[in-house]
């Protein structure tokens, strides 16, 4: 399984008009919430303690005293029959250096955390961070500019002003691999740390399908053109909404130009060589990324000849 994908809770969508029901459970001793300082999720115990965390779930009356009248609440779903919510903890010193929250646990960077914890809590992680991100991003109608609310539990804004409904993206982005019998095309980004190569990646445009999105960016970025595009594996990737759509791709050719506007660097790489890498062994300076990412399940799949 990848992380950040295999939520299990569930969602209820028919809920979250509910009002109601929402505000019943947002109330409920039984329910638990999730703050989110700075968009970093809350995991429980100290920092440097040997993983998995776990999440940082607290009783409503103790979110309540950091949070605020004014923070961003989200109903995530159901474990069971109990409700799980996000909150937000507006930016202000570090709430785990005093208060309820002090001594309880620590705030982590959401890409962090999601490898520090069970991957069906990372799952939670994602919807929670890009949820409130989300949010925090659309205060104001794209439309009329006028201020724009929460409804539907976080899953729709409001305009005030001209009564245009927003809903919360999710932004699709091919990763692909593109190979040639026993290799596969790898790149380096321009801010990626020393040796580090991966799946190449972009986003989709707009009236584009995933098979041309994966064509048209290979080639922009290699210069290799490829036919037959299969799907892989997707996994939600909230930094801050994307969903990566793995792919693999049959190159046409092995000649490479590197597109230096994005890439340092572009090479193939032997299956051999791939099944040193995604063990973590650094080969010929190279190394590629953890298992936080899909594109070291991409190469991981190539390397134990699954494609
Ligand atoms: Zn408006």
């Amino acid at each position: 399984m990848i992380p950040f994908a295999g939520n299990t809770l569930d969602r209820v969508s028919e809920k979250r008009t509910d009002a109601k029901w929402i505000e019943s459970k947002r109330n409920d001793p039984d329910s638990l919430v999730f703050p989110l300082w700075k968009l970093q999720p809350f995991l429980l115990g100290r920092d440097g303690d040997p993983p998995p965390y776990q999440l940082g779930l607290l009783e409503p009356g103790i979110a309540e005293d950091v949070a605020g009248d004014d923070a961003i609440c989200i109903f995530l779903g159901l474990d069971g029959d109990r409700a799980l919510f996000a909150l937000e903890i507006p930016d202000a010193k570090d709430p785990t250096k005093e208060g309820p929250l002090a001594r309880r646990g620590f705030f982590r960077d959401a890409r962090a955390a999601g490898s520090m914890v069970a991957i069906k809590d990372a799952g939670i992680i994602a919807q929670a961070k890009a949820m409130i991100d989300w949010h925090q991003r659309h205060g104001f109608c794209p439309k009329c500019g006028a201020r724009t609310k929460l409804m539907d539990a976080g899953y729709r804004r409001l305009c005030d002003q001209c009564n245009a409904e927003h809903f919360p993206r999710v932004d699709p982005v091919v990763i692909m691999l593109a190979t040639d019998g026993e290799a596969c095309l790898v790149g380096r980004g321009k801010l990626f740390p020393q040796g580090m190569f991966s799946a190449l990646a972009g986003f989709i445009e707009p009236g584009e399908t995933i098979e041309e999105a994966v064509r048209r960016e290979l080639y922009e970025e290699s210069s290799v053109r490829v036919g037959e595009v299969s799907y892989y594996a997707t996994q939600p990737w909230p930094f801050p909404s994307s969903l990566m759509i793995g792919c693999f791709a049959k190159a046409l050719s092995r000649e490479v130009k590197v597109d230096e506007n994005e890439l340092a660097e572009v090479r193939w790489i032997e299956r051999k060589v791939a099944r040193q890498l995604i063990e973590g062994k650094r080969v010929d300076g190279i190394l590629v990324p953890p298992p936080v990412a899909i594109a070291h399940h991409l190469i991981k799949a190539f390397a134990l000849g699954e494609r």
